[in-house]
């Protein structure tokens, strides 16, 4: 592939040997030459954003309008993950792990949204409605806290609520 394809070559943070590379058009090349460089590519696929305060999905800690939460048993303003005695209680799926916990069908489906909006090459708020159109009965079951009756998903903006 020719080089001048690349749109925009961006130094990754946590990485010493890796590149993020935009590119023009759809088809992503295995390899690509820049100068002496051959390059291997890789599809870049970020991860969900979840909140490090109220643990919701779709936005960061800093612009979080939600009660924070403890990351251990989801219980609301009390206290912090290290100091949590209480039993492991997922507020988004209501099972036995973390709120963080990447085994999460919540965090599953994030990490689905996304990647099909980057195969797809739609917008986040496109894959959403359509994975969560396809999941419908399946989220419906998840998506409302005992403690306050809230629509979980409604946190997400563009997202669909039940
Ligand atoms: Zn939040
Ligand atoms: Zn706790
Ligand atoms: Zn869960």
């Amino acid at each position: 592939m020719c080089p001048n394809s690349v749109l925009k070559v961006t130094k990754l943070k946590n990485s010493t040997n890796m590149v993020l590379l935009n590119f023009f058009g759809s088809i992503l090349p295995d390899r690509v030459q820049i100068g002496p460089i051959n390059l291997r590519i890789r599809r870049f696929v970020s991860r969900p954003l979840q909140c490090f305060s109220c643990y919701g999905y779709c936005h960061g800690k800093s612009s979080c309008k939600e009660a924070s939460r403890c990351s251990n048993c989801s219980a609301l303003d009390s206290h912090s993950e290290e100091h949590c005695n209480a039993t492991v209680y997922c507020i988004h799926c209501r099972d036995a792990h973390q709120v963080r916990s990447r085994q999460c069908p919540r965090y599953r489906l994030e990490q689905d949204i996304l990647q099909l909006a980057n195969t797809q090459f739609i917008s986040l708020g496109s894959s959403r409605r359509e994975l969560l159109y396809r999941q419908k009965d399946i989220l419906c079951c998840i998506c409302r806290s005992e403690d306050d009756d809230k629509c979980y998903f409604s946190l997400c903006s563009d997202g669909w609520s039940c």
